[in-house]
């Protein structure tokens, strides 16, 4: 089923979880019991990420997300990237998810690497929509597209980067995932300033449990999400006591969820880290709430 249908359908918020396929010294395998265990909460569907560098080789979002709907009998999103591919090797790689049932993507422009040259085919993710757009044979495509409440990490402003996202819904985009943010006034500022801006598909909210204090410094480096007072204490009086430091976050993101559902999010995206055991108590708290 289309993501858009499941929204459509649905009297209550959303859930939906994102994970990642295994590093190169994994095997695929090792992911297969975690989404196991994710599949046991029920989200609406799971997405899973691309590789950054947009290796079509590889072919690991497609397989795990293949074996989430075509075996655990959850909806599968799956992620592709565009700068550092052709148009060519984007339709080998829309072939593959199609050839696999996969009728959901999340799609993005991916970040640019200094030591890789983006390739010149694709800008920016509008302009990936509006290439599957054209392509008939994808006509029953399901596609999100990413956006970020404190605003995209190379965009002028907030208002720069909400007319751009425009663009993105204007292409085809039918629902948004927000980046992980840690305050909700973000959201709401944004989500306000995104529907004056003519942007009425469903959002829904990416939010992160904190599962260690390297894990938040490296994320918020790549994404530049702001970390308030109230956070970095939780961080600092727990940050050599790992199993306190989890529950701690588990308890954050709940906190932050029910406000979030409070205030009529759409939908709720969790970034799951792979950690089922995370999933699963945040899960525990929130579900009679969604
Ligand atoms: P775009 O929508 O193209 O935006 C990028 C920048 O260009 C923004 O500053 C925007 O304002 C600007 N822009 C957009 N359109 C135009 C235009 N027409 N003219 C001028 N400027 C424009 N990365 C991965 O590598 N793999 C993943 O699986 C992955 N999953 C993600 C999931 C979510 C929910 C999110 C929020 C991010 C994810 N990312 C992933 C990271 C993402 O690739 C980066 O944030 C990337 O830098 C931007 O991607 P985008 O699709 O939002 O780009």
């Amino acid at each position: 089923m289309k993501i858009s249908e499941i929204f459509k359908n649905s009297d209550k918020a959303v859930l939906s979880f994102e994970i990642f396929p295994p590093k190169k010294t994994s095997g695929i395998e090792t992911v297969y019991s975690t989404i196991d265990e994710l599949a046991d909460l029920k989200p609406a569907y799971i997405s899973v990420t691309y590789g950054a560098g947009g290796n079509i080789a590889n072919t690991s979002t497609r397989d795990i997300a293949a074996h989430i709907r075509n075996d655990c009998g959850i909806e599968a999103m799956a992620h592709i990237t565009c700068v550092n591919n052709t148009k060519e090797e984007v339709l080998t790689v829309l072939d593959g998810f199609r050839e696999h049932g996969i009728g959901n993507i999340l799609a993005l422009r991916g970040d640019i690497s200094p030591d890789k040259p983006p390739k010149t085919d694709f800008r920016h993710a509008s302009e990936l929509i509006t290439f599957i757009r054209e392509h008939r044979e994808y006509d029953g495509i399901g596609i999100s597209g990413a956006c970020y409440p404190e605003g995209h990490t190379q965009a002028e402003s907030l208002t720069a980067d909400i007319l751009n996202l425009r663009k993105k819904v204007d292409a085809g985009a039918e629902e948004l995932i927000t980046q992980l943010f840690f305050e909700n006034r973000f959201f709401y500022d944004f989500r306000e300033k995104a529907a004056i801006a003519g942007i009425n598909v469903p959002i829904s909210a990416g939010i992160m449990p904190v599962t260690s204090k390297s894990q938040i410094e490296r994320m918020v480096t790549m994404c530049g999400a702001s970390l308030p007072q109230k956070f970095v204490r939780m961080v600092t009086k727990y940050e050599y006591r790992p199993e306190a430091l989890i529950d701690a976050g588990i308890a954050y993101a709940a906190d932050q969820i029910t406000d979030l559902l409070a205030n009529g999010v759409d939908g709720i995206h969790i970034y799951t880290m792979n950690n089922p055991y995370v999933a699963r108590k945040l899960v525990g708290i929130i579900e009679k709430l969604l």
